[in-house]
């Protein structure tokens, strides 16, 4: 395995002192190069926040309270802790090294700029020394990339369906080649059909431009089919990461199983959609041990007075997986079979 970026235990409050919430405590999580890395939960579970806060940009009162977040370089070279870095190297690294594709970003480009101005601007923006022509002749390479014809670059946002705005988005995201493309929620706005043309052209992207992709959704079937591993969270912790057919064919984590409950898979056989019954907790008001254990099925005594630690799953053929139920890898084991029922 050849990571590219490492979130390390990052930690985020929001609000200072007594008033202080923890929306994520204790992140690690691994972005191997090449790969798409999808992230999951409801929503609340911190996933936009980790991508806030690992680019840099939480807005106040986000505080990252702790953590590093680990840029590799080319092999042999240390990598560089994007929470440490000073601002104005922060600012060359992200969108060249690092973008990401925020939530809601559909409304985020300019109701009264053409495409092709939006487009220059940003190439401009971030590499000043590009001459006029360069940053058009960039700006219609980025359009066919992302496969919108030639014409658009002439249009205004409105002009453009939801799907075709997102493409835009996208397009600005690789305009300096990032090595990292972070995506938070990017086709939630969209019908499924666009969804998945969308997804499948990124797939393709990249395959012929070799990034990185961390795809953050609520919506766990959409990362069944596209991502290579699935990190779950909820309540502001990861609670399982395994490879997204482990799983699909066999979630270990009590949650992911009922998150997997709640989704009709994109393919194969249709099955009940049972959701999953309660709402997340409050994090300014937590239950102790599980976070889970309000609405787990499978809780047991000690799940209200442990808390579950993310541990390499302790089963044959679950290497590289972990997760953070008592079921799984304490001495609570033995009682319990591997799988959870069938879905
Ligand atoms: Fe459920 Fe207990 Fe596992 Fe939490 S630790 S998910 S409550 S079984
Ligand atoms: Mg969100």
């Amino acid at each position: 395995t050849d990571p590219i970026l490492e979130i390390r235990d990052l930690r985020v409050d929001y609000g200072y002192g007594a008033d202080a919430v923890t929306a994520l405590s204790g992140v690690s999580l691994t972005l191997h190069r090449g790969e798409i890395l999808g992230i999951a939960g409801e929503s609340g579970c911190g996933k936009s926040t980790l991508a806030y806060a690992a680019t840099r940009l939480l807005p106040p009162p986000g505080l990252v309270t702790g953590g590093a977040v680990l840029l590799h370089g080319a092999p042999g070279t240390p990598p560089v802790d994007l929470l440490s870095l000073p601002d104005a190297a922060l600012r060359s690294r992200r969108w060249r090294d690092v973008a990401v594709v925020f939530q809601g970003a559909l409304s985020s480009l300019n109701p009264v700029h053409r495409i092709r101005t939006q487009l220059t601007d940003a190439i401009a923006a971030h590499d000043p020394s590009s001459t006029r022509r360069s940053r058009l002749d960039r700006a219609r390479e980025l359009l066919a990339m992302v496969k919108l014809p030639e014409d658009r670059l002439s249009a205004y946002p409105h002009q453009l369906s939801g799907g075709m705005r997102q493409r835009v988005m996208i397009a600005m995201a690789l305009a300096l080649e990032p090595q990292v493309l972070i995506l938070d929620e990017p086709t939630t706005a969209l019908d499924v059909v666009v969804q998945k043309q969308i997804v499948e052209q990124l797939l393709e992207l990249r395959e012929r431009l070799g990034f990185s992709v961390v795809f953050i959704t609520h919506d766990v079937s959409l990362l069944i089919s596209y991502a290579d591993r699935i990190a779950v969270m909820y309540a502001g912790e990861v609670v399982e990461v395994a490879d997204a057919e482990s799983i699909y064919r066999e979630p270990r984590h009590p949650y992911t199983h009922a998150l997997l409950n709640s989704f009709p898979p994109l393919q194969g056989p249709r099955r009940v959609v049972t959701g999953i019954g309660g709402a997340p907790p409050d994090l300014a008001a937590l239950p102790p041990g599980c976070r889970f254990h309000p609405r787990c099925p499978y809780r047991m005594p000690a799940c209200a007075e442990r808390h579950p630690g993310l541990v390499a799953s302790p089963y044959p053929g679950d290497d590289g997986r972990t997760v953070a139920c008592l079921l799984h890898g304490t001495d609570d084991t033995t009682a319990v079979p591997a799988a959870l029922a069938p879905r």
